[in-house]
C-alpha cells in the first residue's frame, strides 16, 4: 500500500492525511495529538461516525449500543479485544443509541447490538447480536480487505 490515507480523529473529528506507511507507527492527529490508531475502542456520536464513515481510508465498524442492553454490554470486552488486535488495520468505534436516537432512524436499526461495517464512505455488511472476538474479527476479514 502507498500514498496517503484519510482518517478522522475519534478524539477532535478533524480529519487527518498520513502516509499510509506511518499506520504502524502510531500516527498522532496534527491537531489534537490523540492517537489514530491507538487499538482502543472510541465512544463517538452519529454525527462523528457519520462523518468517519465517509471519509476514512481504513474500514470502520461501529458498534450501535445502548447503556440498559444486557447482550451489548457482555459484548464490549469481546469488541475492545477485535479492536486490540485489528489495530493498524480497521477502527472500532461505539455510538450510544439512547444518547443518539437519530442513529436508528438513519440506519434503520431494529435491534442492538447491531454491528455496521462501512468501508470507503459505504456501508458494506451488518452483524447482528453479540459476538465474541473472533467472530468479530471473522466478519471484518470476510467483508473487506484489511490491510497488510
Ligand atoms: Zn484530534
Amino acid at each position: 500500500m502507498s500514498g496517503s490515507l484519510k482518517l478522522t480523529c475519534h478524539a477532535c473529528g478533524v480529519t487527518n492525511r498520513i502516509p499510509a506507511d506511518r499506520l504502524d507507527a502510531g500516527p498522532k492527529c496534527g491537531t489534537c495529538g490523540a492517537r489514530l490508531t491507538d487499538g482502543k475502542v472510541h465512544e463517538m456520536t452519529f454525527r462523528e461516525a457519520e462523518k468517519a464513515s465517509k471519509v476514512d481510508d481504513l474500514p470502520l465498524l461501529v458498534d450501535f449500543w445502548a447503556p440498559w442492553c444486557g447482550p451489548c454490554r457482555a459484548m464490549a470486552p469481546e469488541f475492545a479485544k477485535a479492536a486490540q488486535s485489528l489495530r493498524g488495520k480497521a477502527r472500532l468505534v461505539k455510538v450510544d443509541t439512547q444518547a443518539n436516537p437519530d442513529a436508528t432512524v438513519r440506519y434503520n436499526i431494529r435491534g442492538i447490538p447491531q454491528l455496521i461495517l462501512f468501508d470507503r464512505g459505504r456501508e458494506v455488511a451488518r452483524l447482528s447480536g453479540a459476538r465474541p472476538a473472533g467472530q468479530i474479527e471473522a466478519f471484518l476479514r470476510e467483508n473487506v480487505t484489511l490491510p497488510a
